[in-house]
């Protein structure tokens, strides 16, 4: 199968605590910009460089990302991090993609900067690169560059700006400041529902 009949597949991966328009908006970008068929957003199971914070269940995290990219046909949720037992690898993720999705689909990462940063950190960075492309976006207050990724296997590119950020969404709602129209409606009021945030 030729490059040009392959599925083209992105993949979002993210602790979603909780899901903001920033991550909405760079999927969509690299969607545009790579003419992906479909985006999966796939929340963590138990982040491995977060464990020493609090992070909320990962069935909240999992149904808010259900609720913020439910309207969007290209959009989709996958549960594969948060049914694996113990702490999410990305190399885990990718490998699980490319067994579910074989060898006619072409698998796109999708990270910020800040994360494109971080990468040759993860465990097994070197395989990684081998199963999918990655896609570093531009995200404000941090610099985009190519950490040092395989020739050819990673691409930058600018997305709208949303100075957005989870930490800053959760620090919102505790303190009772708004969060409306940094995250999806449907997000603000699962918030609430659940009362989450507020320790
Ligand atoms: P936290 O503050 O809890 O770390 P976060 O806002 O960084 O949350 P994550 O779930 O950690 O969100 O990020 C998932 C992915 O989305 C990462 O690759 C991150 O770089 C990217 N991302 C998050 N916010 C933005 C944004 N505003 N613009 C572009 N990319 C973003
Ligand atoms: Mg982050």
């Amino acid at each position: 199968m030729t490059s040009s009949t392959a599925r083209r597949l992105g993949i979002m991966g993210g602790t979603f605590d909780p899901i903001h328009h920033g991550h909405l908006v760079a999927a969509s970008e690299v969607a545009h910009l790579f003419e992906l068929d479909e985006v999966v957003f796939v929340p963590t199971g138990r982040p491995w460089q977060k464990s020493e914070r609090k992070v909320a269940a990962a069935e909240d995290r999992y149904l808010m990302t259900v609720i913020a990219t439910a309207s969007n046909p290209r959009f989709s949720v996958s549960r594969i991090d948060i049914d694996r037992p113990g702490p999410t690898y990305t190399i885990d993720t990718l490998r699980e993609m490319r067994q579910i999705h074989g060898p006619g689909t072409e698998l796109f990462f999708i990270t910020g900067a800040d994360a494109l940063a971080k990468m040759l950190t993860w465990r097994n960075a070197a395989d990684m690169f081998t199963l999918a492309h990655f896609v570093g976006c531009t995200r404000p207050g941090h610099h985009l560059s190519d950490p040092g990724l395989p020739k050819g296997r990673v691409s930058l590119v600018e997305v709208p700006a949303l100075a957005i950020s989870s930490t800053e969404c959760r620090d919102r709602v505790r303190a009772g400041e708004p969060i409306w129209y940094l995250v999806p409606d449907g997000i603000v009021q699962y918030i609430n529902k659940r009362g989450l945030y507020r320790d």
